[in-house]
């Protein structure tokens, strides 16, 4: 109805010559303006008649007297005799009309009439029709003007807030409100004052009488209190039990979510510092673990002239222990001090459990071929060479002296390395590991060995840091075997394992 009658008014359909005549004919004769039936404002919403605006009309156009139509609306207004000017204040945006002149300012916006404002008796008349027409979209009321019955209806759209949620996040808390429909961004206003955070909605209502729903209190926000602040606004007011340091609105299109971000904490990039530092600190490489192979009734490979590996390998151990606390200011741990029998398993669970940055667990190969000789060093993997493989054997046939070995034997070889594998996510570090040992071990001993090599180590399965195997010779070799006794030959290996540590601590810790 009311469309039509808009059509009806459209601002096109007078044409200047009308335009002129109007003004002309009342300022220039003074004719007096026919007063005509009185337009009933109605608020649509309980059809109750609110006021009426007494009305002029001037050849069939009508008149409303501004400060009237301010009264209705319910807004306040001021007025400049002096500059002719009529102001409406709405809350957001003021709407100038000016006598004798068809220009309404709304904002920052132009728009013209077809017909002036007129002032008359201290009055000033707007024309009702092309007034409504060219504010409505500015203003926060939906307003039908019906020519027929002259009665202007008022609705005001109710945007309802339902529900306020409070999560707490990383360095702030974020506030979800939630309401019937969309608002605006312009339309949502923070502010904060005496340790209260208002956040008001300009069209919002808040039925007071219903409570709203407020989930995520917490010591941050301990209490959130609604207002209806007056017929156009509503408040949520939320008591702050920190200090705010950043306040941001966020209003997606169409969402009928706002929200409001808050950040409690000082400065992000120094959260993110003290994080980074923190889990630098996590990586550093305070704690290494050495593990001597086999001992007590294991008593590991055993050489030609009788060496036993359980020997040589506590012996290098603990020169490598010293060695790294002389160089480095870094704690070493040894999962064994003497010649006691450890399950390997028990060997990367002290390690796990001590909270080990690095394992090395150290031994001595045996092969059938007495020509072999040299070192290898090991990670976990699958076995690519046939002399991986039986060295990993070799190594895992140590179970036979554990008392219960069910474990290790639910594992066939692939799912053991798959296990293996899936678990330990130090793959990279554990092969860089190995590699900047094996170059340590080819320089000090002048022996190329046989490089850095993957098997599947029961003793290395499980454990939660980079973690290498050295097999440091051939006892099954003569001249290893001899080599392997020698205190000098067995400082060297020391030697060289810790140069491939610092390597190894540098890159890691650089990461
Ligand atoms: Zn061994």
């Amino acid at each position: 109805m009311t469309r039509h009658n808009k059509a009806d008014a459209h601002p096109r359909e007078i044409s200047i010559f009308k335009l002129f005549r109007i003004a002309f004919i009342f300022l220039l004769f003074n004719a007096m303006p026919a007063f005509v039936q009185d337009i009933r404002v109605i608020d649509k919403k309980d059809d109750k008649t609110l006021t009426t605006l007494s009305t002029l009309e001037m050849e069939g156009y009508k008149f409303v007297k501004a400060r009237d139509l301010a009264d209705a609306l319910n807004i306040d207004y001021t007025q400049n005799f002096e500059t002719k000017q009529f102001i409406f204040l709405f809350q957001q945006i003021s709407i100038i009309v000016t006598a004798v002149n068809p220009n309404i300012i709304i904002g920052s916006h132009i728009k013209q009439m077809p017909l002036e404002t007129l002032l008359y008796h201290s009055n000033f008349y707007i024309p009702i029709q092309y007034f409504l027409h060219c504010v409505q979209d500015f203003i926060p009321f939906q307003v039908e003007f019906d020519t027929k019955q002259n009665i202007l209806y008022i609705s005001r759209p109710a945007n309802t807030i339902v529900k306020v949620g409070i999560e707490e996040k990383e360095n702030g808390l974020l506030l979800r409100i939630i309401a019937t429909d969309h608002f605006p961004l312009d339309d949502i206003y923070l502010s904060e004052t005496n340790g209260w955070l208002y956040v008001d909605f300009y069209g919002g209502f808040i039925d007071t009488l219903s409570s709203l729903h407020v989930k995520g209190l917490n010591k941050k926000i301990a209490s959130v209190i609604p207002f209806q602040l007056s017929n156009e606004s509503a408040r949520i007011a939320f008591k702050l039990g920190t200090k705010i340091e950043e306040k941001t609105v966020y209003s997606e299109e169409q969402s009928q979510e706002t929200l409001v971000s808050l950040r409690t904490e000082k400065n992000i990039s120094q959260d993110l510092l003290v994080e980074l530092e923190k889990e630098r600190e996590k990586w550093k490489i305070d704690l290494i673990i050495i593990d001597p192979g086999h001992g007590g009734r294991d008593p590991g490979a055993i050489g030609k002239n009788g060496t036993y590996e359980k020997k040589i390998t506590l012996e290098i151990a603990k020169k490598l222990k010293t060695e790294i606390e002389k160089q480095l200011d870094v704690k070493v741990l040894l999962t064994r001090n003497n010649d006691v029998f450890l399950p390997l398993e028990r060997r990367t669970k002290y390690a796990n459990q001590k909270n080990g940055k690095l394992f090395l667990s150290i031994h001595a190969d045996s092969n059938p071929h007495r020509g072999l000789s040299g070192h290898t060093v090991y990670f976990m993997g699958p076995a690519k060479t046939e002399e991986a493989r039986r060295a990993a054997q070799l190594e895992n046939s140590v179970i036979r002296f554990e008392d219960t070995r069910n474990h290790y034997e639910e594992l066939s070889d692939a799912s053991f390395i798959l296990a293996a594998n899936a678990q330990n996510s130090f793959n990279k570090e554990s092969q860089a590991f190995a590699s900047a040992v094996n170059d340590e071990l080819k320089n000090e001993t002048g022996r190329n060995g046989y490089g850095v090599r993957q098997a599947g180590f029961y003793v290395l399965y499980g454990a939660s840091m980079p973690n290498i195997l050295i097999e440091t010779g051939f006892l099954s070799n003569s001249a290893n075997e001899l080599d392997l006794n020698n205190k000098t030959y067995q400082q060297k290996i020391a030697r060289a394992i810790c140069q491939g540590i610092i390597k190894m601590k540098s890159q890691f810790e650089a990461m």
